[in-house]
């Protein structure tokens, strides 16, 4: 008997936690400030082998990107009302974030933000070909695919130091080239990211030294083109709502 209402007590209490630990997560103020936190991986360590190999991907996942999580929220700590909006947000207009922490914000939650997008725009062999849709936007923009690889190629190459390369939408629709310094992310120039490659050397060394080259041609087969068009559709959208929304 007396073991039965201990069982009881026991349940009640372990209810109660479970109601406050929901409650917690209804509380508007507690879900309003972000949080930041490491995207789960879409794949394993390994599975971009031979072409990115298992141990730079851990380190770079783990060790790298969790470090500009970090910094992020501790920029950001003291700042309830910045944690607030989209990142996204803070990066396309980082002159409204407070000036004692703009930098920061670029830096770090261009670090977040960049590798997020690199993770995810990455995938295992079998989504390696843009569908025939997205082939013929590529035509469009840069006269066939080899020539849009060999041009995606040069800026990654041209790349000085750190940072990284692009293809965006820009604000007409067009699909455009570029390269960002560091952790410079291009929603602060305007442009909507559909593909990118890190050319840190933090991405590649451990297993191309000093062959970035080679690192960018081994890349080409692990790009998931099925992200890509789909962050196409999306930037597309974005952009046709935003004319109509013209005055
Ligand atoms: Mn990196």
């Amino acid at each position: 008997m007396k073991r039965s209402y201990y069982i009881q007590g026991l349940l009640v209490v372990v209810g109660l936690l479970a109601l406050g630990s929901i409650l917690a997560r209804l509380d508007p103020k507690k879900a309003e400030a972000t949080i930041y936190t490491l995207p789960k991986l879409p794949y394993a360590y390994n599975a971009l082998e031979p072409y990115l190999d298992a141990e730079t991907m851990k380190i770079h996942y783990s060790k790298h990107h969790q470090a500009y999580v970090d910094a992020l929220n501790a920029t950001l700590k003291n700042y309830p009302e910045i944690r607030k909006k989209p990142l996204e947000e803070l990066l396309k207009n980082l002159d409204e974030v407070p000036q004692d922490i703009r930098t920061a914000v670029r830096d770090y939650g261009g670090g977040h933000y960049n590798h997020s997008f690199f993770w995810s725009v990455m995938g295992p062999q079998g989504q390696k070909k843009p569908s025939d849709a997205f082939q013929k936007l590529i035509d469009k923009h840069f006269g066939n695919f080899a020539q849009f690889k060999e041009k995606f190629t040069a800026a990654a190459k041209s790349v000085f130091g750190s940072g990284w390369a692009w293809l965006c939408l820009d604000k007409s629709g067009a699909l455009v080239i570029t390269t960002t310094a560091n952790q410079d992310s291009p929603l602060s120039q305007g442009l909507v990211p559909l593909l990118c490659l890190d050319v840190w050397e933090h991405a590649y060394y451990l297993k191309y030294q000093n062959r970035r080259p080679d690192y960018i041609d081994a890349w080409w087969y692990v790009v998931n083109w099925q992200q890509v068009e789909s962050n196409h559709k999306k930037a597309q959208r974005s952009l046709t709502s935003s004319k109509s929304n013209l005055p």
